[in-house]
C-alpha cells in the first residue's frame, strides 16, 4: 500500500466481526476508503496492510447494516388497527384498514411525518435500506437523506376488475423508468396486470414485489374454493369476474405465479406463510426470492412461515417489518427474535443472514448492502451490549444478537452514502 493511499484509508476493529458473507473473524478489522470496503481480515494483518491508516477501535462487534425488504411507510400513521379475531380471516383487518384510509385518516403532511419518523427510528436501530411499497407518491420520502436509511420505492399497484386494469395499465405506462412497480397481490391484482408489472420490471431490471400466501384463505381464493376473499371483493363491488378462480383453481398463490410466468431472481414473494413443498422447489428452481415477515403474521393471526423447509430448499429468505397497521414495530432485531422463538431449530447465524444479506439479495442490491466485503458501502454497525462481551465464540455472538433484541448500543459507523458521520443510537452525529 503507497503511503499516500493509506492517507484516505480508515481502519475499523474489533473484538468480533461479522462479515455474514464469510466467517466471524475474532480481532478483526475492516479497512474503507472512499465511502466503500476495501479489505475485511484479521486485524493484524490490516494494521500491516495499511501501515499508518487511522485505525477506529470498536467496542465489541461490527456487521452489515440491517435490510428490510418489505415496508409500507406511508402506514405509519396507523399502529392501533385491530387485529383480526381468532377465526375471523384476514380480511376483516384489510376491511378495517381500508376503512381507515376511506375516511382520508390523516392529512398528507401527517402521513409523510409519521413515515419519516418511522424510517429515522429504523435507522437509530441499524437498518440502513427499506424497501417502501406504496401506492401513492412520497418523492419526499424517498429522496436521498444521508441521515436515513436508503429508500427502494416501490409503487404498488392493485387491480381487481376490468376497469381497474386499465386505470393500472394507464398508470404503469405513465410511470418514470426511475421508480420500480410493485404489484399486490394474486388476490387483488388481476393477471394481466401482474404480467405487466412483472414484464416492467424485467425491462428495467427492478425488483417485482408482490405479496403471496400471506393466509390459508387466499391459498383457498386461488386454489377456486371462494370464501372470505371472494365475499370481501363482491362487498366493496371489486366483483366482476376478473379474479374468479373457480375451475381454474390453482395448488397455491406461488404456483400461479409461477404458471404465469413471473418467476426469475428479481422475483420477490412476500410472506410466504402458506407455501407447499412443491412451490418452495420452484421458488428456488427459480432463483426467485421470499420475504418473510413474522412480526405481521403473528399480529394478524395468519401462521408461521415454514422457515426450515426453506432453508432446506436451499433458500435464504429476507426479512420484512411489513407496515405499522399490521405489527408494533418496525425494528428489524424484533422480528429476528420473533423469527428465533418460532424457530428455536434454525441456527442464529442464518436469522442473521436473512436480516441481512438475505435481504440485500432479495432487493438486488448485495453489491452494495449485506455483508461487509470489499466494494460493498462503508456502512456498517458497531454493535455492544453486556451479553455480546462476554461471548466466547461466533455461535454465541450470533445467538446473543439474534435471541437479545435490538442491542443497547448500535451506531451506524464508517462513511458510506458519502457522510463521513458516524451515527449512534441516540440518532446524534459524532466526528
Ligand atoms: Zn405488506
Amino acid at each position: 500500500m503507497q503511503p499516500s493511499l493509506a492517507q484516505h484509508v480508515e481502519i475499523f476493529s474489533a473484538p468480533w466481526v461479522l462479515p455474514i458473507s464469510a466467517p466471524a473473524l475474532t480481532e478483526g478489522a475492516v479497512a474503507v476508503a472512499g465511502g466503500r470496503i476495501l479489505a475485511v481480515g484479521p486485524r493484524a494483518e490490516l494494521l500491516a496492510s495499511y501501515r499508518g491508516a487511522p485505525e477506529e477501535r470498536c467496542q465489541a462487534l461490527l456487521m452489515p447494516g440491517l435490510v428490510n425488504g418489505h415496508c409500507h411507510l406511508e402506514l405509519s400513521h396507523f399502529g392501533d388497527i385491530p387485529a383480526p379475531a381468532p377465526g375471523e380471516p384476514l380480511t376483516t383487518w384489510i376491511s378495517r384498514l381500508l376503512a381507515r384510509r376511506g375516511a382520508g385518516e390523516g392529512d398528507g403532511r401527517e402521513i409523510l411525518a409519521r413515515a419519516i419518523k418511522a424510517l429515522r427510528e429504523q435507522g437509530r436501530a441499524g437498518t440502513v435500506l427499506v424497501a417502501d411499497i406504496g401506492n401513492t407518491l412520497h418523492e419526499e420520502l424517498w429522496r436521498p437523506d444521508p441521515g436515513l436509511p436508503e429508500v427502494l420505492p416501490l409503487l404498488e399497484l392493485l387491480a381487481p376488475t376490468r376497469p381497474a386494469v386499465a386505470a393500472a395499465l394507464e398508470r404503469l405506462a405513465g410511470l418514470d423508468d426511475a421508480l420500480a412497480a410493485a404489484a399486490h397481490a394474486p388476490y387483488s391484482t388481476a393477471a394481466e396486470v401482474l404480467c405487466a408489472v412483472k414484464a416492467r420490471c424485467r425491462r428495467l431490471g427492478q425488483v417485482f414485489s408482490v405479496h403471496c400466501a400471506e393466509s390459508r384463505e387466499e391459498v383457498d381464493f386461488i386454489g377456486g374454493r371462494g370464501g372470505p376473499f371472494e365475499d370481501f371483493l363482491r362487498q366493496r363491488g371489486a366483483w366482476d369476474g376478473t379474479l374468479d378462480f373457480s375451475g381454474r383453481g390453482h395448488l397455491g398463490s406461488a404456483a400461479y405465479l409461477h404458471a404465469l410466468g413471473l418467476f426469475d431472481g428479481g422475483t420477490l414473494l412476500v410472506h410466504g406463510v402458506h407455501l407447499s413443498t412443491e412451490e418452495l422447489g420452484l421458488v428456488a428452481a427459480t432463483g426467485s426470492h421470499l420475504c418473510l415477515c413474522p412480526g405481521s403474521n403473528q399480529a394478524l393471526g395468519v401462521g408461521r412461515a415454514p422457515l426450515p423447509e426453506m432453508l432446506a430448499a436451499g433458500l435464504l429468505p429476507a426479512l420484512g417489518t411489513d407496515s405499522r397497521a399490521s405489527n408494533p414495530s418496525l425494528d428489524l432485531w424484533r422480528e429476528m427474535r420473533l423469527l428465533a422463538i418460532d424457530h428455536p431449530r434454525v441456527e442464529p447465524s442464518l436469522v442473521l443472514a436473512m436480516a441481512t444479506l438475505g435481504g440485500a439479495l432479495a432487493l438486488g442490491r448485495d453489491m452494495d448492502y449485506g455483508s461487509l466485503a470489499p466494494g460493498r458501502v462503508a456502512m456498517m454497525l458497531a454493535v455492544d451490549s453486556p451479553e455480546l462481551a462476554r461471548c466466547q465464540s461466533a455461535e454465541a455472538v450470533c445467538a446473543a444478537l439474534v435471541n437479545g433484541g435490538q442491542p443497547p448500543l448500535v451506531c451506524r459507523i464508517g462513511s458510506g452514502r458519502g457522510d463521513g458521520q458516524v451515527h449512534n443510537s441516540a440518532g446524534e452525529y459524532a466526528a
